[in-house]
């Protein structure tokens, strides 16, 4: 069994779970990534082939695996002097290097990790100065010299005009100091790794003191005692430690069971209360006082944005969002609902100024502007208002007149134990109109929303399956909006 680069990170996150990944894959089939996980994996390939530019001349191992060592072997011994995937393998242990290069005055190589982050990371998982001197430490074991080690990582600063300027795209960062003082830190990892794979299973797994969000898909397998919904759903536990870890340590897993319910913040007693009493939790006059603020016509709004480590578009910097859609369900006082939208197919030129012009034609210069999580909606227009001035007045007074339908229930006015503690709207849905449903759209989440929009513009798609996307993008969005308009109605009639 090899220990990989990958294999060590996820040790770093939990090495049980990477005890589970060895020893019983079959947990693991079927758990497919989400949208985002895999966007990630690819921004990451895309960043370390785009780093590439920066280290001209160098020779790509184009192997994956340890067949890739031999290979290594044999061109290290002739003259290239950089290599891109250089495979290297010491006991057990096994990397492949994004970059290594020669260095001529120091007599020895430079090793560099592309990360598609906008700085150095260093808290496990992602602890970039372990990663690298755990690269170091394989090299060296291998018989090659390492004198310098750094990351090269994306400039939060840069923004794209025109052809991409790699030299300004990417930052190099020395780190030798640091990853030669991490090394026998991570040595005392390295051996601690072995020595745990070698092991027989450990029983349940530290998540049983955790919050659901920091859990992994194992967790049932690993504690079949807790049951579905768990002290763990209760909203932000995983802060509230020493409440938490008692109940715990007493057997307390069901929130029914809770013996000290005094001893929750408002916000868990509310979910608490909602569980127990088996009917939502509301506050009627906080509600009414919320809604009785909003001006007619409300313009129920939702952007879609997508974002990429390498900038695509003119004007946006890595990861900076690029609103490619919007849904506008506009409700009159008289109760009449209108819709607008609208999607750009072919982001080309300035591709932000159209979407801007139809946003002045679809807004009504009156009234609220009601969005889920405000703040997003809001970062746009800012952006866009910083990309075209000219119409910074339309967008900024948009942001004044904005509302967020989010607050009604992360504010805990309206708290239904089935929310799990979330109020995200794809949580709040399907509890307050659960006739509208995601389920049988096209597209059903946000990062499913961006991966087809970056399809659907790809000049290899096939014309129909542009168009089936864009169907299914409109359709999508245009769900969020009503869906609030539908959550509003709900909530007025209370
Ligand atoms: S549930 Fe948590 S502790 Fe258990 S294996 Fe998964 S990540 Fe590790």
């Amino acid at each position: 069994m090899h220990i990989t680069k990958t294999d060590y990170l996820e040790y770093t996150y939990c090495k049980k779970n990477l005890w589970l990944r060895k020893h019983k894959p079959e947990l693991f089939v079927g758990v497919e990534l989400s949208e985002f996980e895999k966007k990630i994996i690819e921004e990451g390939n895309i960043a370390d082939e785009a780093a590439r530019n920066l280290f001209p001349g160098g020779t790509l191992v184009d192997i994956v695996g340890i067949n890739a060592v031999m290979f290594t072997q044999n061109i290290l011994t002739t003259d290239n002097l950089t290599l891109f995937q250089g495979a290297f393998l010491s006991d057990v242990f096994f990397v492949q290097a994004d970059i290594v290069r020669w260095n001529e005055e120091l007599d020895g190589w430079e090793l560099y990790e592309v990360k598609a982050t906008n700085s150095v990371k260093r808290i496990a998982p992602h602890h970039h100065v372990n990663d690298l001197a755990f690269q170091k430490i394989v090299i060296e074991s291998s018989g090659i010299s390492v004198v310098k080690a750094g990351v090269v990582h994306l400039d939060s600063e840069y923004r794209k005009s025109g052809k991409t300027n790699y030299n300004e795209l990417f930052v190099i960062e020395d780190l030798t100091e640091e990853v030669v003082g991490a090394e026998e830190v991570v040595r005392g990892q390295m051996e601690d790794i072995k020595t745990y794979l070698a092991s027989s299973e450990e029983k349940g797994c530290e998540c049983l003191y955790r919050g659901r969000n920091a859990q992994c898909t194992t967790f049932t397998y690993s504690n079949p005692n807790v049951p579905e919904y768990s002290v763990h759903d209760i909203n932000r536990i995983g802060a509230s430690k020493k409440l938490f870890f008692d109940w715990i340590d007493r057997g307390i897993y069901t929130i029914d069971e809770i013996d000290n319910p005094d001893k929750l913040d408002a916000t868990k007693r509310a979910q608490y209360d909602a569980y127990t009493s088996g009917k939502p939790v509301i506050d009627h006059v906080a509600i009414r006082e919320q809604l009785a603020g909003l001006v007619f016509p409300l313009q129920f709004f939702d952007y879609e944005g997508y974002s990429s480590a390498i900038p695509r578009f003119d004007g946006f910097g890595a990861y900076e969002q690029v609103p490619f859609q919007y849904s506008l369900h506009t409700l009159h006082e008289d109760g009449e609902l209108e819709h607008r939208e609208f999607l750009i197919t072919e982001p080309e030129g300035d591709l932000t100024l159209p979407l801007i012009e139809r946003m002045l034609e679809d807004f009504d210069k009156k009234g609220s502007v009601i969005s889920w999580y405000k703040s997003y909606e809001s970062q746009r227009n800012t952006k866009l208002a910083e990309l075209h001035p000219e119409h910074a007045d339309f967008l900024e007074a948009m942001n004044d007149r904005m509302f967020d339908l989010y607050d009604i229930f992360a504010k805990n006015l309206y708290v239904d134990a089935a929310f799990k503690g979330s109020a995200s709207i794809k949580r709040v849905l399907p509890v307050l109109v659960p006739e509208l449903t995601y389920k049988t759209l096209g597209i059903q989440k946000g990062d499913q929303a961006v991966e087809r929009w970056e399809k659907m513009t790809n000049a290899d798609t096939p014309q129909e399956e542009k168009d089936q996307i864009a169907k299914d993008l409109l359709e999508y969005c245009k769900l969020d909006t009503f869906a609030m308009v539908e959550i509003y109605r709900f909530l007025k009639k209370l």
